[in-house]
């Protein structure tokens, strides 16, 4: 039998290793397929040294310049795309298609991100007195820390590493101990595009040892972290001595509003696309659907349809809707819940249980009827395939029902008429509405949540934004 593949951190220009290892396991087949670092606080310290040393040389270098590695990174990317979605599919059991198009995304969003070198900027200000200017000057925050989750390893990576990078901050990137392949990968095959050492480092472990180093540390300037609430609440806490920026990009529990209007068949795709993909294990898709009660029939007949008619199986076999949930752990998870939410009077019109295909966690594709507004399964995030579904009758009820979570990260509305879609976007408390169509943002937007979905965001102009701060500076003549 083969050794099993180890995968080197990179701090300060230099591979390392670790005393301790992180077995990634392929959910799909059950195998060890690579070994990770499990480092701790002692390799915080030196990364974010090794940045804090970095960092001025690369501020002083022009945007256009550092914006070269990242047309680097994005060429790396597309070279080995096979590898790094194949490792991708592998360490999450992501369905091929979709592993391809997130290797995809992440090149994309490099070169995007390359593209603002000579777009952002400062501002000049009318002062009161006419013989003065003010200027507005934007600069790096420092030594940014990128904490990622599991679900879009790769893409989330290079959400915290491109505008990092651009805007002259140097950056520790840590991955998800569950599936830090892919991203470690990346780290190896970038070490000979001339990025200066110490800019930008990898490390992999825990996320309650070195995660909380990293954020506790003096010398990270922002932390910006995609994962739970509860991560983001530990977050805040370790980083309040140090008055430290964070940006959250943390759960959701998207409502999914269908108009009696709406195109049902256009309806029903998006949602169960929604629902679905990825095995439910996605932060922006819909979580809990409410269907006018006068196509509430017609449009549960569908959904179930829908819903049976999905494949899942292998990753890389073709036409899977989904595959194995990531981990033993999160199908016990949803499992516990559907169980509580029956147990609590919702009714199961289809699935309801664990897929035994004699290997990985599945879990069936799942809807759910009459679950209560109050009850766990309409308010807390489940993360699976599995789709509450309410009717409503009533606008401003259904509209206070969809606000009603502590989470705020996405939403959507089925309608035909532009006039219902205005409104419920300006009725619905969330960072994003999607109208007719199923929850995925674009690059060029701004992804950020309300509420317990995070601070700040990511993204687009105001994305970028995120590294900067401002200096104002007053200039008599
Ligand atoms: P998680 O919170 O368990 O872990 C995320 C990352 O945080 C990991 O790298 C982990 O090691 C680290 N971490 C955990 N505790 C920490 C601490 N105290 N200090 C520092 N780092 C710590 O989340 P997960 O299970 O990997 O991801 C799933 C969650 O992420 C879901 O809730 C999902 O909705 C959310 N998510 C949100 C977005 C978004 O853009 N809003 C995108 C993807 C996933």
């Amino acid at each position: 039998m083969s050794a099993v593949p180890k995968y080197p951190n990179f701090i300060d220009g230099q591979a390392v290793s670790g005393e301790d290892w992180i077995e990634v396991e392929n959910p799909y087949t059950g195998q060890i397929i690579g070994l990770a670092p499990k480092l701790g606080a002692d390799a915080a310290d030196r990364a974010l040294a090794a940045a804090k040393a970095a960092q001025p040389a690369w501020a002083k270098r022009a945007p256009a310049d550092r914006a070269t590695y990242l047309a680097k990174c994005a060429q790396v990317i597309r070279e080995n795309r096979d590898e790094l979605a194949k490792l991708l599919m592998a360490e999450q059991a992501k369905v091929w298609p979709l592993a391809q198009v997130e290797i995809d995304v992440t090149a994309t969003y490099f070169d995007y991100y390359a593209g603002w070198a000579r777009i952002y900027e400062g501002e000049i200000i009318n002062s009161d007195d006419p013989q003065e200017n003010i200027f507005l000057f934007v600069k790096p925050i420092g030594v940014a820390v990128g904490i990622c989750p599991w679900n879009f390893p790769f893409f989330v990576m290079a959400r915290k590493v491109a505008p990092s990078l651009l805007t002259g901050c140097a950056t520790v990137l840590k991955p998800s101990s569950t599936t830090p392949l892919s991203t470690l990968r990346f780290a190896e095959l970038i070490q000979d595009i001339g990025l200066p050492p110490g800019v930008l480092n990898f490390v992999s472990g825990g996320g309650g040892s070195l995660g909380a180093a990293l954020v506790r540390n003096p010398l990270s300037d922002i932390v910006s972290l995609t994962g739970s609430v509860e991560a983001g609440v530990e977050i805040i806490k370790d980083s309040a001595d140090k008055i430290m920026k964070t940006s959250l990009e943390l759960g959701g529990k998207a409502p999914a509003i269908v108009f009696p209007d709406a195109d049902l068949d256009l309806a029903v795709k998006g949602v169960t696309d929604s629902r679905l993909i990825f095995s439910g294990q996605v932060c922006n898709c819909a979580e809990r659907a409410y269907v006018h009660k006068d196509i509430y029939p017609e449009f549960m007949d569908k959904l179930k349809a829908a819903f049976e008619a999905a494949k899942i199986g292998d990753p890389a076999a073709p036409g899977m809707a989904y595959s194995s949930q990531v981990d033993k752990a999160q199908l016990e998870k949803i499992s516990a819940m559907v169980e509580r939410a029956v147990a609590a009077g919702a009714e199961v019109v289809t699935g309801g249980k664990p897929a035994d295909l004699g290997q990985g966690y599945f879990y069936e594709p799942t809807i759910l009827a009459g679950a209560a507004q109050d009850s766990e399964i309409v308010q807390k995030e489940v993360f699976g395939p599995v789709l509450p579904v309410m009717q409503w009758d009533d606008y401003d009820q259904v509209i206070a029902d969809a606000n009603d979570c502590e989470y705020g990260l996405t939403s959507s509305v089925f309608t035909t008429n532009v006039s219902t879609s205005m409104q419920a976007i300006k009725d619905l408390n969330f960072g994003e509405t999607y109208v007719n169509r199923e929850h995925f943002e674009g690059i060029q937007g701004f992804h950020a949540g309300w509420r317990k979905s995070g601070i700040g965001g990511a993204d687009g102009k105001h994305g970028l934004y995120e590294y900067l701060q401002t200096q104002a500076a007053y200039i008599r003549y």
